[in-house]
């Protein structure tokens, strides 16, 4: 019969305007909800003393297919490495999460971070600076949970 499609449609159509809870967020004066899934930047993550979990191996630096993360370490006179070093090149990420995958310590994770818009190209280099100053990206005593996939 003529016009059956229409009719459909506007039922679909109605039925979510009727029935679908609307869900509206006042960003930025509130932040979106993130999934446990959500793959934001890239961010390291510390223990409940503040400390970094990176002990500088490197593993993350040789996981990611895109070459984006850059570490220098050196040693202290007792052969404690030290990270000097760490940045990850945010306009490059691919947000695949291999390095959060390769590193044997948990001390990467992909965070919720999402609001990756700068002025200029350095800004778009997080450095440890970026974790640990006072405008830090991201803080976690603990990693996020992992979500099975
Ligand atoms: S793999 Fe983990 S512990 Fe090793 S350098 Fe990368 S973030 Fe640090
Ligand atoms: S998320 Fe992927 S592309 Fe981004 S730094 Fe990690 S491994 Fe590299």
């Amino acid at each position: 019969m003529i016009g059956t499609g229409i009719l459909k449609g506007m039922k679909v159509t109605f039925e979510h305007m009727m029935m679908t809870q609307k869900e509206t967020v006042a960003y930025p004066e509130e932040r979106v909800y993130t999934p446990p899934r959500f793959r934001g930047a890239p961010a390291w993550v510390f223990d409940p003393n503040g400390h970094a979990r990176c002990v500088g191996c490197g593993i993350c630096v040789f996981a990611c297919p895109h070459g984006v993360i850059e570490m220098r370490t050196s040693e202290t006179p007792d052969k404690v490495r030290m990270v000097d070093y760490y940045s990850i090149h945010i306009t490059r990420c691919l947000f695949c999460g291999l390095c959060v995958e390769a590193c044997p310590f948990r001390a990467i994770e992909m965070s919720d971070e999402f609001e990756l818009a700068g002025y200029q190209r350095n800004d778009l280099t997080y450095t440890l600076k970026d974790w640990l100053g006072p405008n830090q990206r991201e803080y976690h005593d603990e990693p996020r949970a992992q979500v099975a996939t």
